[in-house]
């Protein structure tokens, strides 16, 4: 099987010093992306910026922004069974990116415009060969709003987690993996090694009633 990996945060600048983005480590993507050609099949990992090395076997890609990773992700989706979009993409960038570096000013207001979704997009192109997954980090109503992105997103799996799992070191609080039919697996208090391992294993479940046209 060949799969395709998001990881890390996306860097949206607005000068060419200076941007936002978030403290995604990429830990997860990076060993779903390691595992995956240690169990024998193909990872291409679209990456935004971290510190991490590529595992041995494992094609990159490295991005910054969002716009980036969107093009990286269309590019290589045609020819992969699935997609496991683990970065966390900054859902806005500055709406000017400056050519020289701002000088410093008192209080000041920083129009920004939202970046596109990525997964949306992919939605559009999925076949009924391929295989999604999205995760949704959120600090109220898990699992409602993350079903809805699942729904919105027409992605096969979703995996919840509390605001907690995010950047490195000890992970805390729930996560779960949820199914378009409302069917709920716990996850809560997996190192990110079992559920890179958890995940990979549905994935190759999923090819397999894929491929038997089940
Ligand atoms: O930001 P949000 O909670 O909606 O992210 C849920 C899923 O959507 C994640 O898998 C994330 O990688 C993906 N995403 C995306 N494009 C964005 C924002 C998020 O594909 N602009």
């Amino acid at each position: 099987m060949k799969i395709l990996i998001t990881a890390g945060p996306t860097r949206e600048y607005l000068d060419p010093v200076r941007f936002l983005s978030n403290p995604a480590s990429g830990t997860l993507g990076y060993l779903i992306a390691g595992k995956a050609v240690s169990r024998g099949h193909q990872a291409v990992l679209v990456t935004g910026p971290t510190s991490l090395e590529i595992p041995p076997g494992v094609k990159s890609v490295q991005v910054e922004s969002a716009l980036e990773m969107k093009q990286a992700v269309l590019k290589n989706f045609p020819a992969v069974s699935a997609l496991v979009m683990t970065a966390a993409v900054s859902d806005w960038r500055p709406k000017q990116r400056h050519n020289c570096k701002l000088k410093r000013k008192s209080a000041w207001n920083l129009p920004l415009v939202p970046n596109p979704d990525i997964l949306k997009a992919v939605s559009g192109l999925k076949r009924k060969d391929q295989t999604v997954i999205g995760f949704s980090l959120e600090t109220d109503c898990l699992q409602e709003n993350a079903l809805r992105k699942l729904k919105e997103k027409k992605l096969d799996l979703i995996v919840a987690n509390e605001i907690s799992y995010i950047g490195p070191g000890r992970k805390r609080g729930r996560v779960y993996l949820l199914h378009p039919d409302g069917k709920r697996e716990d996850c809560t208090g997996f190192s990110k090694a079992r559920l890179a391992d958890f995940l990979l294993k549905k994935l190759e479940k999923f090819a397999q009633k894929k491929n038997s046209g089940a």
